[in-house]
């Protein structure tokens, strides 16, 4: 991973954990094709990790936390090797449009959001973050542009240090059979798998 030393030049929008730089344009266009749409809380949320990459110290192993599901999982796994499914990257439904990284052994990193106050500036954006008017009246393309030209002045980091229960890795145990779906599952969950105590998905056929 780089980080310290890394010059940003102006035409570039951010840089992934390996130091590869993408314009803002291009970066909308990888955000297409692995999002769906050009979500503008992804191109916030790419900044968001970009700012976090630069502040940790070079050759530092971190995982990192989501704290909403919205945009921001998906901005850590497009920028940094953490994904959902690694086990890198903690996906937390704090409601707040907020991630961090941090070192995987001692727990030290950073936490970047939007700050209110820095984003009452940009009429867009203000707009787009406190939903102030529905979406089909929203100019997206305005909306971007004024993301572009704001960068990282609506951000705001702080160092954190994560919870050390946080730290310890989850491990499965014991697998069994589930006496009622016959599936296997982990046998700390209790005398059936989840889905047969209640939490499947799916509605009974
Ligand atoms: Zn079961």
């Amino acid at each position: 991973m780089q980080t310290a030393g890394n010059v940003h030049s102006s035409d570039d929008w951010v840089r992934d954990s390996k130091g590869t730089a993408y314009g803002f344009d291009a970066f909308l266009e990888r955000i297409t094709a692995f999002h769906g749409y050009p979500a503008p809380g992804l191109v916030i949320g790419a900044k968001m990790v970009d700012l976090a990459l630069h502040a940790m110290p070079s050759g530092c192993l971190f995982d990192a936390i989501a704290e909403t599901g919205h945009c921001l999982p998906d901005a850590i796994q497009m920028l940094t090797p953490c994904t959902a499914g690694n086990g890198w990257l903690k996906v937390m439904d704090l409601g707040r449009f907020a991630l961090a990284l941090y070192d995987k052994y001692n727990g030290d990193g950073v936490r970047v959001f939007i700050h209110t106050h820095k984003v009452a500036a940009w009429k867009e954006i203000d707009s787009w973050f406190f939903k102030r008017k529905p979406k089909a009246e929203q100019d997206s393309d305005a909306l971007l542009r004024e993301i572009q030209r704001a960068g990282e002045k609506i951000l705001q980091m702080e160092t954190i240090r994560v919870q050390p229960r946080l730290m310890v890795k989850d491990s499965v145990g014991t697998r069994g059979i589930c006496p009622q779906c016959g599936e296997s599952y982990p046998l700390k969950h209790g005398s059936a798998c989840r889905a047969c105590q209640g939490s499947s998905p799916y509605a009974t056929a």
